[in-house]
């Protein structure tokens, strides 16, 4: 299901894990490719609803939320308005278990992500996808997953990911399951 406002939330019971990531980070093939179904997270994709959370129910007490992207200053100023009173609804809900953010392994850690952290602390577990490391040679790889390690401290775990090439599905696969098992 679809929200607009924090009126339209799913009750507040059992666990949900949240996703988020810029436009264009990857985060719809992140959700796919980590639940093992295509075109779970088109939804979102949908023009005039990328503004939306959306929740995918796993089960009956578990919820995957996708968060819109964020990060295009063009977004209209009503919407821009509208995300800080959504996602701090959100936060607010004691089902909400953790947050994946999703970076481009490319671009790094943002201000916009970093913006997303402070959201989220202290009170949510944070886990960085850093995202299309198919793009990155195995050097740079491990040059990006250092520079996430040393900028984010204690703050969030962080691992490569890329959907193309599925690489660290598994890991994250782990992280989701073992935060939507902490009820
Ligand atoms: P979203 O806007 O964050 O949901 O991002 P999408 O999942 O729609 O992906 C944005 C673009 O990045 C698309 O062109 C994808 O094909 C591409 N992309 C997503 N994941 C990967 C990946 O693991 N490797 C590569 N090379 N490209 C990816």
């Amino acid at each position: 299901m679809s929200a607009a406002a924090p009126g339209q939330f799913p009750a507040d019971r059992g666990a949900e894990v949240a996703f988020a990531g810029r436009s264009n980070a990857g985060k719809s093939s992140a959700i796919n490719a980590i639940l093992g179904r295509q075109g779970l997270a088109r939804t979102s994709k949908t023009p005039g609803r990328t503004r939306l959370i959306n929740f995918f129910e796993l089960s009956p007490l578990e919820r995957l939320v996708d968060l819109p992207g964020y990060g295009f200053a063009s977004a209209p100023e009503r919407e821009r308005r509208t995300w800080p009173r959504l996602i701090e609804a959100l936060r607010a809900r004691a089902a909400l278990k953790g947050l994946f953010v999703i970076v481009d392994a490319r671009r790094g850690i943002g201000a916009g992500d970093e913006a997303l952290l402070e959201w989220a602390m202290p009170g949510h577990p944070v886990h960085i996808l850093l995202s299309k490391a198919d793009k990155l040679s195995r050097s740079e790889s491990r040059q990006a997953l250092a520079a996430a390690v040393g900028a984010l401290g204690q703050r969030a775990t962080v691992q490569l990911f890329s959907a193309h090439a599925r690489t660290g599905v598994e890991e994250a696969q782990r992280m989701l399951a073992s935060w939507l098992g902490a009820q």
